[in-house]
């Protein structure tokens, strides 16, 4: 097979809307796609690993990687920043994984400027009430940032028409069959065939 270079999906949603257990599910069923694992300045929740969730650095070392320019993209969400790195997604570009990033509408539209090609997809949850009771039920946060989550939620999702796809997250196997078949479906498209399978399309032209 030809070499071929992997696609490059935005993930975002409002926290809590599920796009975390969305992406790992899609992991767990399609070797072919790898989530980038972004830096960022929060703690670590209960569970969360270094490496694993996140990078976990303080605010001087995120500081050094602007100066640097290591990252792709990066964004202040809630009180931290978070950013991606370049380091974390080209390699596995090239070895033609599709790469999951799972960022902000800030860092959305930073990545469209450099890379047009990224495939947008947007998760939204059945209603209000069932955002807020799925991060509750997450038992993650605090009252205090449940609330400032749920006062970014409705701004957040403001941005959905900027993406081009809308998966709601109500039943999860019917949202998880949504995004398998969007991931399938751009691996099927005419110029990413033309990359891949350029010497069968040669071939069976060639009579
Ligand atoms: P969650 O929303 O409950 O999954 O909480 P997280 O702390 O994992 O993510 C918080 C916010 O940061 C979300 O809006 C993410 O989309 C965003 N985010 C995570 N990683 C990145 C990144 O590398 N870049 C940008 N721009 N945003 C990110
Ligand atoms: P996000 O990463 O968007 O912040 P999570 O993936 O952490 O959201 O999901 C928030 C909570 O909602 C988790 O406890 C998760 O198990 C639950 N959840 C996710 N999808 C669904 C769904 N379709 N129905 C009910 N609960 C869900
Ligand atoms: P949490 O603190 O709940 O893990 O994440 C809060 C928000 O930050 C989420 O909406 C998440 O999508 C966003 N986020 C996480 N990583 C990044 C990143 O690398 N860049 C940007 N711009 N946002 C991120």
């Amino acid at each position: 097979m030809d070499k071929h270079k992997g696609n490059l999906f935005i993930l975002s949603a409002p926290s809590g809307a599920g796009k975390s257990t969305l992406y790992k599910a899609l992991l767990n069923q399609d070797d072919k796609v790898r989530i980038s694992i972004s830096h960022t300045t929060r703690a670590p929740r209960t569970g969360e690993e270094h490496g694993r969730e996140y990078y976990f650095i303080d605010d001087e070392s995120f500081l050094d990687m602007i100066a640097e320019d290591a990252f792709f993209e990066h964004a202040q969400v809630f009180d931290n920043y978070y950013g991606t790195s370049k380091e974390s997604i080209f390699g596995m570009l090239e070895q033609g994984l599709d790469v999951i990033l799972e960022i902000d509408w800030q860092g959305a539209r930073q990545i469209r400027q450099f890379y047009p090609e990224a495939i947008g997809i947007f998760i939204l949850p059945p209603s209000l009430p069932a955002l807020e009771e799925r991060l509750r039920s997450r038992a993650t946060d605090t009252d205090d940032v449940i609330q400032r989550r749920m006062a970014k939620a409705v701004n957040e999702m403001s941005h959905y028409h900027e993406y081009d796809f809308v998966i709601v997250n109500d039943d999860f196997d019917a949202a998880l069959s949504q995004m398998a078949a969007i991931f399938m479906a751009m691996r099927a498209k005419t110029p990413v065939m033309q990359e891949k399978s350029g010497n069968l399309i040669n071939d069976l032209l060639s009579l």
